[in-house]
């Protein structure tokens, strides 16, 4: 039974409006396929109205202290962090991930939030003693409209998170939600509404090539911090130089090694592999540890241990508590993440789990996969290279360190990388060697606040989740005083 969750929104300078338009779009239950809701289809003359709104917020907000931005953004996280009842089951009928993993988006974007809201004194010039006889330093100031474009796999997550950096930082925010999943960003706009003065944070909703678009080539709009797949962050690359000369930065995709090496216990390895997976999303993270690279000696004992784990999983209703795994987020997504599982049978992959759509009673209209699992992928497969975004793991065999390593950084993505061994110096040594943003050691998937997050190569520019991140939502002026 689909709840209908009605009519939501836009949120755009302190005011709930449809688009001007008129326009509406469907937004789908991933796990029946049916209709559950509305949203309005917005234009660029929306995103206008939200960057004008913007402006003149900022003006305002802009001169407030960093003590009086961090007391609102810490209310604002408060707010967040108790939002459960509005939000959990709303986001796990939109997006299809299951309820039960639904907590942790609440508890990042809070975190993240309360984090960056005691950095404000950290956004800092410097003292340069350019000249014996004058005065020579730095400020920082900030760029005064943000646009934040944000992807379908944790909207809630990430509609609450990426307002924090630049909104300590002094900018207004106009936020573009996901088209496949807009519902929860409509109770962050009722939560920064609560908080927040008109026109502060603004979010539109509507498709990525319309709203997107027109936020990246709005001439008010200096700065745009992005995140989705690598297609959209080199479009909006395109887009934006060919207006202006913006300020972006990308959180894009990756195809994450794991990298096992003979000494590493088996059943830690194939315990990492599966939570790496983030199967409770569907496989649908960019961390996603999808590439298995096990050393020889492991591969049959940690497949035949994944094969068990991976089994085991509950597929079912995302509103479900007991549910393992969900639905993936829509017809589009369902047909992408099918073609891949077809390119690795037909190119010789071995089907250890799944491999198929799956059928799960009740649920006969919805978006659903079996879990998969390919053992015997090679580098010159399709499911090797290309990001799956969704429930397929793909083990690779190595049998020397360079040609782990070879395999490793062979892609244009990189993201992250996890190693496993007892090792400290094969360790250290594939940690400075992989090409990747963010590598764990004997660990998964776990974001360390304050280190930072960011892909290398194609997956990404900037770095998010650490005090460079509000940085990068600032200008830098020199200043100098002649006395
Ligand atoms: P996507 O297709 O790139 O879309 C991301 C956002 O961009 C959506 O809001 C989309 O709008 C919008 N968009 C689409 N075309 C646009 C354009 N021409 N100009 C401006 N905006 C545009 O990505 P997705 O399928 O939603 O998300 C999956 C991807 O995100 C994966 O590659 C994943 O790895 C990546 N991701 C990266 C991180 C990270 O931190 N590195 C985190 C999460 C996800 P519509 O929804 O309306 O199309």
């Amino acid at each position: 039974m689909t709840t209908h969750y009605g009519d939501r929104p836009m949120y755009i300078g302190g005011e709930f409006v449809p688009s001007e338009s008129g326009e509406w779009m469907d937004t789908v239950n991933p796990a029946t396929g049916e209709v559950h809701g509305r949203v309005p289809a917005g234009t660029a003359a929306d995103v206008d109205r939200a960057v004008k709104a913007a402006a003149a917020a900022q003006l305002e907000w802009g001169a407030r202290s960093v003590w009086e931005r961090g007391a609102l953004l810490r209310k604002l996280a408060e707010r967040i962090r108790n939002s459960a009842d509005r939000v959990l089951e709303l986001e796990a009928a939109d997006t299809g991930n299951t309820i039960a993993s639904l907590g942790n988006d609440i508890t990042l974007a809070s975190g993240y939030i309360d984090f960056v809201a005691g950095l404000g004194i950290e956004i800092k010039g410097e003292s340069v003693p350019a000249t014996a006889e004058n005065i020579h330093f730095t400020m920082r100031q900030p760029y005064g409209v943000v646009g934040r474009i944000v992807p379908f796999n944790h909207p809630f997550c990430f509609a609450g998170a990426h307002l924090g950096a630049p909104l300590i930082a002094g900018n207004t925010v106009v936020l573009k939600s996901p088209d496949q999943s807009p519902l929860s960003a409509t109770v962050m706009a009722e939560i920064c509404h609560e908080v927040l003065p008109p026109g502060v944070v603004n979010i539109v909703s509507g498709e990525g090539v319309v709203v997107g678009d027109a936020i990246v080539r709005h001439p008010r709009v200096p700065r745009i911090g992005f995140t989705g797949s690598v297609p959209t962050g080199m479009a909006i690359q395109r887009a934006a130089a060919e207006v202006a000369v913006k300020h972006i930065t990308l959180e894009l995709g990756g195809k994450n090694p794991l990298i096992a090496f003979p000494d590493a216990d088996p059943a830690t390895v194939a315990a990492a592999a599966v939570n790496g997976m983030n199967f409770s999303w569907s496989g649908q993270s960019c961390g996603s540890t999808s590439r298995l690279m096990l050393h020889e000696s492991l591969y049959d004992e940690v497949t035949a241990m994944i094969a068990a784990k991976v089994g085991a999983i509950n597929l079912g209703d995302p509103l479900d508590p007991a549910s393992g795994m969900g639905p993936v987020n829509s017809a589009g997504h369902y047909q992408h993440v099918m073609r891949l599982i077809k390119s690795a049978i037909d190119e010789g992959a071995r089907v250890v789990n799944g491999g198929a759509a799956a059928a799960v009673p009740g649920f006969d209209g919805g978006y659903w996969v079996q879990p998969t699992v390919f053992a015997d992928v090679t580098m010159d497969m399709t499911v090797a290279r290309e990001e799956v975004f969704g429930p397929v793991l793909a083990i690779l065999k190595w049998s020397e360190p360079d040609e782990a390593l070879a395999m490793a950084n062979q892609l244009e993505l990189g993201l992250t990388a996890a190693i496993f061994t007892r090792d400290i110096n094969v360790a250290m040594d594939m940690a400075r060697k992989v090409e990747s943003g963010c590598v764990w050691i004997n660990g998964t998937g776990r974001h360390y606040m304050g280190t930072g997050f960011a892909g290398w190569k194609n997956s990404g520019l900037g770095r998010e989740e650490c005090l460079e991140e509000v940085l990068s939502y600032t200008v830098s002026k020199s200043v100098h005083i002649i006395l």
